[in-house]
């Protein structure tokens, strides 16, 4: 424990703190260092720096007899400034240095350069949104992608909204409100953000009927329960993406579904999920279901997102039979759930790339497929030039190797193998460092492991090579 220390001691320390001014001219200078300014006004810095020395202020009162000189100060409250502002609420771009591909907190697929230009052209002035350019009259947005679509998936129709969550929602809520639904008891999941397909089936008015076990549910418990469940007119399939059930398990196949759901008149609904359209072989998601092979097997209607392992913007497909779209069409609250032009455009010039076979320009698609030996070199690569610029003996840089994951809830037992970088800071403890590279610009997030700092090159852009390694070398200086 502490002594107390004695008044004038305090005040003697708190005689060492930089003034509000000093500490705001060094949070300027050290911005304006930064590789992409973020535009915090002077009141926000000014703001900041006001909020750092306080709490350097009630530190020092705390902890009075912590040696610390007033450099050490200056750089404290430098840190403090700068973690006040990151925190600031607003919409900034970071650096994914976790190895999880599509990382939900991180805003999940990033965008296509196509798709970048086709949200450019189209968001800075007017477009055919519900326009027909050739009967010069008004049209449906609605109507955007779908050429796309039915060319990539088989499909007789499909509709674009506002994310998958809500594609599920419309769907149940068109065509089984009132009605009942089965489901596996194994597919009752929670995805993730407050999303329970439970929930989600009551909310749309759907009464629930749970068929089988967890574990094992035969074709068998859907037939015992449509002959006890009143008034069935959907069997649905969820995707259970984000874990998997090991060892004594059983479900029917989709075929054997979609045969049952036809022999009693009813219709056969499948979450997929993640949007899988193109070709990974040999990236360990053989099992992960694709949507042209749902419908191909029989599905009248499947729904999944646009921003897992498509790799496009924020949006939720519905696609399927003529007749259920157009009926899904015609609900109200489409109006309610409806994309904006922006995801057009994105959704548009990402689906093109599918059809014209560049998906590897589609940057999720070129993460996964990156092979071990180029993410070998990468790393070789950034190290050397991280060790050759940080302050000598401010840290070791050393190689592993390690696994990267497609996150988003896809395909949880997937490891992609990789090098990760290690960073071993010698005066600073690693949530310090890891902390200082999130308040950087930009921002870089990392994860710690056995007290290093690691990153992972897979989810680095290319382009981002150069702000990653500025950043370490600032954060260690
Ligand atoms: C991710 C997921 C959803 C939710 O998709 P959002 O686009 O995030 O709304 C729904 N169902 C399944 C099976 C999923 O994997």
């Amino acid at each position: 424990m502490s002594s107390p220390a004695s008044p004038p001691d305090v005040r003697q320390r708190l005689r060492a703190l930089p003034s509000v001014e000093r500490l705001a001219q060094a949070l300027a200078r050290s911005l304006a260092a930064d590789a992409a300014p973020a535009g915090h006004t002077p009141a926000e810095q000014r703001a900041a720096a006001r909020e750092a020395i306080a709490r350097l202020r009630a530190e020092l009162r705390q902890q009075p007899t912590t040696e610390a000189t007033p450099a050490d100060l200056l750089a404290r409250g430098l840190d403090l400034a700068r973690q006040r502002l990151a925190a600031r609420p607003g919409l900034i771009p970071v650096i994914n240095a976790t190895g999880v591909i599509l990382h939900t907190n991180l805003g999940r697929a990033p965008l296509a350069k196509a798709a970048l230009d086709a949200l450019l052209a189209v968001g800075q002035g007017y477009s055919n949104l519900e326009y027909d350019l050739s009967a010069g009259e008004r049209s449906r947005r609605d109507r955007h992608s779908e050429a796309h679509w039915q060319a990539l998936l088989g499909c007789e129709a499909a509709l674009v909204v506002n994310n998958c969550a809500a594609a599920v929602w419309l769907v149940l809520d068109t065509l089984a409100r009132g009605q009942t639904a089965l489901i596996s008891r194994g597919e009752l999941v929670e995805i993730g953000g407050g999303f329970r397909i439970p929930d989600i089936m009551a909310k749309s008015g759907v009464r629930l009927c749970e068929v089988g076990t967890t574990n094992r549910t035969r074709l068998s418990d859907y037939e015992a329960a449509l002959a006890n469940a009143p008034d069935v007119r959907l069997i649905v399939r969820v995707h259970p993406s984000n874990f998997r059930l090991l060892g004594f398990t059983e479900r029917p196949s989709l075929a054997a579904l979609a045969a049952l759901a036809r022999q009693h008149n009813l219709l056969l609904f499948e979450d997929v999920g993640s949007g899988l359209l193109a070709d990974l072989a040999g990236c360990g998601l053989d099992d992960e279901p694709s949507p042209a092979r749902s419908l191909a097997e029989g599905t009248d209607v499947v729904t999944f997102s646009a921003d897992k392992l498509l790799g496009g913007p924020q949006a939720g497909i519905i696609a399927g039979r003529q007749a259920l779209i157009a009926r899904i069409r015609q609900n109200p609250l489409l109006r309610v759930l409806r994309a904006d032009k922006l995801t057009y455009a994105a959704l548009e010039a990402t689906l093109r790339l599918y059809r014209t076979g560049q998906t590897d320009a589609i940057p999720v698609l070129a993460m996964i497929r990156q092979s071990p030996a180029d993410l070998d070199r990468r790393a070789r690569r950034l190290a050397r030039s991280i060790r050759r610029q940080i302050p000598p003996g401010s840290a070791t840089v050393t190689l592993e190797a390690g696994q990267s994951v497609i996150g988003g809830g896809c395909a949880p037992h997937v490891q992609l193998p990789t090098t990760l970088i290690c960073l071993s800071p010698r005066h600073l403890a690693a949530e310090e460092l890891a902390a200082r590279l999130r308040c950087g610009t930009p921002p870089i997030v990392a994860r710690i492991v056995r007290n290093n700092v690691v990153g992972d090159p897979r989810t680095v852009l290319p382009a981002q090579e150069r702000d990653l390694v500025a950043g370490i070398v600032r954060s260690l200086a």
